[in-house]
């Protein structure tokens, strides 16, 4: 076994390595291409420099093309990607042109490519026009699409559907992120990387001195919520919960670290709304991270006693399967994917309220024994559930459903 399915195996299970070996055994030396429009930066490109070498590994000839763009292109896809997730905004002529432009250059390079490969995965709006601009391919043609596109701007999506309907399947991240498509729509929930370094195990050494460098006190309780400062992550609500449940945990220590803010003017705003629902509170800390502090975030979480994600609106909730990874219970909004992963009164508790929060606060940080063994049904049901290798596994059983046609 190579050296990188082994790491894998350590932290995911082995018989979770051997399953994904026996079921890339039909698709052995196929050629599968990835096609998305960043190598770096978002989350689409950060779970395909993972999910690209462990597939290789199993043995599948598995390529990763990024399509290169000019400004308009990008400006097209941003505004794309907007209208797509609901804002009504129409797009001028003249960037779908460029759109559909790039997309033909780009076809001309990656055509003898993609006509040739067995397995070809399109991520998201930006690289959708591949498919009919390779019209001798010979292999199964997947849409990955990353976004929420149950409520777009209808002309937006009627321009984007007449791209993707050809395709031989469709995946999305949660069925209500979906849109009813004529070919076979399958759902995969994201996942995280246990090996990366927000997830990762941590000397406490490390955590300490994270802990010591944000004057955190490491001898009293702590809880944390890790979200950019957005009204949909409720910060504002999570100061209100921590001040209830202080009155009677006096030791209590909130922690609500972010990022972002400086160059997002909603985020400023937000930012100065919590900074005076703080009231200088000395045992609230305002963190301002820079976007790749993982390891300060992974060691905030391992040390919080609870964490908590207090959304009033919510995609999926990475945050929510990074806290529950490392052992936390998680008291989270009662929305969106939160509600997949905070199994009430199991993973954690699904609340409506800063009041309900506080409830559970209150309950939990009376019960060290109870934080413990729902924390550890947490790393139970992460490890089951939200892994980098079960997303492959996913991709996987498409893979073989598409070639060999189980599931008719
Ligand atoms: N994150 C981060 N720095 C921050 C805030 C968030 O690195 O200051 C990370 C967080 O750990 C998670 C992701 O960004 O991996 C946020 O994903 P999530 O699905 O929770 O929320 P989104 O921001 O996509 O609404």
């Amino acid at each position: 076994m190579s050296h990188l399915l082994q790491n894998y195996g350590q932290v995911a299970g082995e018989d979770v390595i051997r399953h994904l070996q026996k079921l890339a055994l039909p698709l052995r030396g196929l050629k599968m291409v990835h096609v998305n429009s960043t190598r770096v930066g978002g989350g689409v490109a950060e779970i395909l420099e993972k999910l690209v070498p462990l597939t290789q590994e199993l043995g599948i000839d598995v390529r990763w093309e990024v399509m290169s763009g000019s400004a308009d292109f990008y400006q097209c896809t941003k505004s794309m990607h907007n209208a797509l997730q609901g804002n009504n905004v129409p797009i001028p002529r003249a960037q779908l042109d460029a759109y559909e432009r790039t997309n033909a250059t780009n076809a001309e390079q990656l055509r003898p490519l993609l006509e040739e490969a067995d397995l070809v995965f399109i991520h998201d709006p930006q690289p959708a026009p591949l498919l009919a601009l390779c019209p001798n391919r010979r292999g199964k043609w997947i849409w990955r699409c990353h976004i929420d596109i149950s409520h777009p701007y209808r002309p937006v999506w009627k321009y984007l559907r007449d791209y993707v309907a050809g395709y031989d399947a469709s995946v999305f991240s949660l069925p209500t992120f979906a849109q009813a498509l004529p070919h076979c729509e399958f759902i995969i929930p994201p996942s995280i990387d246990p090996l990366s370094d927000k997830n990762i195990e941590l000397p406490e050494e490390e955590i300490s001195d994270v802990l010591s460098h944000f004057k955190i006190d490491p001898a009293r309780p702590l809880v944390v919520q890790v979200s950019r400062f957005d009204r949909f992550k409720d910060p504002v609500g999570v100061i209100n919960a921590y001040r209830l449940a202080k009155r009677y945990l006096p030791h209590l220590q909130l922690a609500l670290a972010g990022g972002g803010a400086s160059d997002d003017p909603e985020g400023e705003i937000v930012l100065n709304e919590v900074r005076m629902a703080a009231e200088n509170d000395a045992d609230i800390h305002i963190l301002m991270l820079p976007p790749d502090a993982h390891r300060m975030i992974n060691a905030l979480q391992r040390a919080a006693a609870i964490v908590l994600q207090k959304s009033t609106r919510e995609g999926f909730g990475l945050t929510v399967t990074e806290a529950l990874w490392k052992g936390k219970p998680v008291i989270g909004g009662n929305t969106g994917g939160i509600r997949l992963q905070v199994i009430d009164h199991h993973t954690g508790f699904l609340v409506n309220t800063p009041e309900g929060a506080a409830l559970r606060l209150r309950y939990l940080l009376r019960q060290p024994k109870k934080i413990q063994s729902m924390g550890y049904k947490a790393q139970a049901f992460v490890r089951e559930n939200f892994l980098l290798t079960r997303q492959l596994r996913e991709y996987l059983t498409l893979c073989v459903d598409l070639l060999h046609g189980v599931g008719d």
